[in-house]
């Protein structure tokens, strides 16, 4: 098939990767374009100077940008992907945005004959390197069961969640159990720290117990050693809790610990924290007790 990725973050770049394996042609584009040359100096392939030159000869054109605004400047800006995808095409979304976003720019591609899948993802830049996402899509049944086989190359699971907009729904639920979860972790190792338990041991115990979880198997080591410059963003956190709290106040939800952590991630914000991983609120907690 041929194929266009959108955005080679830390996300896109081994994701873009892991299809530029499969046999297919590929055309990357990136804003920055150093980034788009070092993919391409490691994958070889195509490199396009704009979205819609990209999207020109594209079967299946794939997105993994930043935040709402940043969906729609790649859609429909100047030289945007939708004057580029061509009728019969589809476009795949893999950014964590609201999903009345995605039902509107699947509105107006519908109108050019292009299909449009939000299909955002879970597992984090280990799981987009090791191709084992989590991907939750919302489309058209007959839509998925075309993109599927292709997004097998980097997802584990791969589930059609219903219409358009229940995959960033999904998602929603995904960031609503993290955020509290690593709010607990937080304060798990820092009572221990408190305590004076040796807490690399306690840890160990622990994460082999009911408490475990992907973030305490995965970030405690990273917490201990005070390590941050990985991972996923707590300015990304934050976009993704305010689309949350947004969706929860259309739907009736309460979200009160989600309020709070997102409250919490404000102030990491604050101590300069913005490119952090989201497991840096233990640093808020160790800050306020000094
Ligand atoms: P990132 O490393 O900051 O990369 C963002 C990418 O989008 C870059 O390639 C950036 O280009 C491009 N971009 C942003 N705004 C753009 C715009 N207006 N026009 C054109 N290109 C634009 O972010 P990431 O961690 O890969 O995350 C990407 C998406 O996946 C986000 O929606 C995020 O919430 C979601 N996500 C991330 C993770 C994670 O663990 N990181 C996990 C699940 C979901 P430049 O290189 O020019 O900046």
């Amino acid at each position: 098939m041929k194929l266009a990725f959108i955005g080679l973050g830390n996300m896109g770049y081994p994701i873009a990767g892991h299809l530029a394996q499969q046999g297919h042609e590929l055309t990357v584009y990136n804003r920055t374009t150093s980034k788009a040359q070092q993919w391409v100096q490691e994958y070889g392939h195509q490199l396009a100077t704009t979205p819609q030159e990209a999207a020109n000869r594209a079967d299946i054109v794939f997105t993994c940008v930043g935040n709402d605004n940043d969906l729609s400047d790649v859609v429909l800006g100047e030289h945007g992907l939708i004057a580029g995808l061509k009728a019969g095409s589809i476009l795949v979304d893999h950014s964590t945005v609201s999903a009345e976003t995605s039902r509107e720019l699947a509105a107006l591609l519908t109108l050019r004959g292009v299909d449009f899948v939000d299909a955002p993802v879970s597992g984090g830049q280990q799981g987009a390197q090791k191709g084992q996402l989590s991907i939750m899509c919302g489309a058209d049944a007959a839509v998925f069961a075309r993109i599927e086989p292709v997004l097998a190359a980097y997802g584990k699971t791969i589930t059609h969640m219903g219409n358009i907009g229940s995959g960033q729904l999904t998602k929603m639920v995904n960031q609503i159990c993290v955020a509290g979860l690593i709010q607990a972790l937080a304060e798990g190792i820092h009572f221990a720290q408190q305590s004076g338990l040796d807490v690399e041991k306690a840890l160990n115990v622990v994460s082999h117990g009911a408490a475990s979880s992907w973030q305490m198997v995965n970030r405690y080591p990273t917490m201990l050693a005070d390590q941050y410059h990985h991972g996923f963003a707590v300015d990304w956190m934050r976009k993704d809790l305010a689309i949350c709290l947004d969706e929860a106040t259309k739907n009736g939800a309460q979200l009160p610990v989600t309020e709070l952590v997102n409250q919490f991630y404000a102030d990491v914000q604050a101590l300069g924290g913005g490119r952090w991983d989201t497991s840096s609120l233990l640093r808020r907690l160790q800050k306020k007790s000094r």
